[in-house]
């Protein structure tokens, strides 16, 4: 029996992943993923540099086709050759380590331009909503201000306050820090924990231990295209099982 989208959207996961594989030519980076994020979960995912976190992540918005596997988003299968990418993506808030802001927009303009392009609305409400979302990232005072005038810390800010200001189902980050300097990082993260105490559901790739530790519903250690361990953060990261995960940690922590 079929079942509807909002009966979907109820009972199922925020993100489901199945079996899933992706190759670049010959080289395997994703060796069989399995794991779901529930509403309102927040699931760290670490690990070593070239382990398939970026590519996991972006086979969730599908900036990759996955070689095999199946994955929903909000019920939605997106590796369905007939879903409507497009559809899906507006409820996905996405936020890089690089920030992707239009230089020559301001910051209120960079929230403004996606919520009219995309969502069809007028210049008033997306005007109401961006600043609504740099309120909550807490830079109402640099609306007019070009990214180049804006710090690392400010630029990431706004581009969550943009991911925001489309009302995202759920937000990926993917390092959103990695490239700040080291006393921008703490305005970032708090931002992000103020969304997981609001309850957003969160998919984070992160190399912030501490972050992971306080934030985290649930820790993903991959290496090598696999899920070595997941569960609580106390448990994988401070009392990891596999010796993969013990090495990795000993070199971040
Ligand atoms: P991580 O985010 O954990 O550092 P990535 O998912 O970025 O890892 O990369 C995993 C592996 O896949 C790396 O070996 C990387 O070089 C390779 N890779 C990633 N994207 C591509 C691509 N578009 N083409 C070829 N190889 C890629
Ligand atoms: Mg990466």
């Amino acid at each position: 029996m079929e079942k509807s989208s909002r009966e979907d959207k109820e009972h199922g996961a925020a993100i489901e992943v199945r079996d899933l594989h992706k190759s670049f030519g010959a080289l395997e980076v994703l060796s069989g993923i399995d794991f779901s994020v529930a509403y309102g979960e927040v699931v760290c995912v670490i690990g070593p540099s070239g382990s398939g976190k970026s590519t996991l992540l972006r086979c969730v918005n599908l900036l990759e086709e996955p070689t095999s596997g199946t994955v929903w988003v909000a019920g939605d299968e997106v590796t369905d050759p007939d879903v409507d990418i497009d559809r899906v993506r507006r409820g996905i808030g996405m936020v890089f380590q690089s920030f992707n802001l239009f230089p020559h927009l301001t910051a209120l303009e960079n929230l403004t331009l996606p919520q009219r392009r995309v969502l069809g609305r007028d210049k008033a409400e997306a005007a109401r909503i961006g600043r609504d979302r740099l309120a909550r990232v807490g830079l109402t005072d640099k609306e007019a201000v070009y990214p180049a005038k804006l710090s690392g810390g400010q630029q990431q800010r706004v581009a969550i306050a943009r991911a925001l200001a489309m009302d995202p189902q759920l937000m990926l980050f993917d390092e959103p820090t990695s490239a700040l300097d080291p006393e921008l990082v703490g305005d970032v993260l708090a931002v992000m924990r103020s969304l997981a105490d609001e309850g957003m559901t969160m998919l984070v790739v992160t190399h912030e231990m501490s972050f992971a530790r306080e934030v985290a519903d649930r820790v993903v250690f991959m290496d090598g295209g696999v899920i070595v361990e997941e569960g609580p953060p106390e448990q994988v990261i401070d009392s990891p099982t596999h010796a993969r995960t013990r090495s990795f940690l000993a070199r971040v922590l």
